[in-house]
C-alpha cells in the first residue's frame, strides 16, 4: 500500500452524538471553539484539550464549506500527525437537533 494509493474518501459512520459533543472542537481555519464550554481561540494543532473546561478533543467539525479549505485542514492533521477525526458540521448539527424527526435521513417538510 503506497502513499499515493491513499486518498480521502468520506465514510458514513454511526457515532454517539453525546460522545462527539463531549470531545468536539469546532474550527474555522486554524482556530477553534470548544464544543462544550464555547471557549474561543483554540488552535487544533496545539490544543489537545480545553484550557477552560478540560475537554479532551477527539473530533473536529468545521464551518468551512469549500473542499479546498477542508483539504487544507486534512493535510494539516496529517502533517502534524494529529489524532483527530474530522466530521461534517451539518451532519452533527442535524443529529444534535432536539427534534428527532429532523435527522439526516429525513427531509424537513
Ligand atoms: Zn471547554
Amino acid at each position: 500500500m503506497s502513499a499515493e494509493d491513499k486518498k480521502y474518501i468520506r465514510v458514513w459512520k454511526k457515532l454517539s452524538v453525546s460522545e462527539v459533543s463531549s470531545q468536539l472542537m469546532i474550527i474555522d481555519d486554524l482556530y477553534g471553539t470548544c464544543g462544550k464550554c464555547k471557549h474561543l481561540g483554540l488552535n487544533y494543532t496545539k490544543d489537545k484539550s480545553c484550557p477552560e473546561c478540560g475537554t479532551k478533543f477527539k473530533y473536529l467539525a468545521t464551518n468551512l464549506k469549500s473542499p479546498a479549505d477542508i483539504a487544507k485542514v486534512l493535510a494539516r492533521i496529517e502533517k502534524e500527525n494529529l489524532d483527530f477525526v474530522l466530521i461534517d458540521r451539518e451532519d452533527y448539527t442535524l443529529s444534535k437537533a432536539k427534534d428527532a424527526v429532523k435527522d439526516l435521513f429525513k427531509s424537513n417538510d
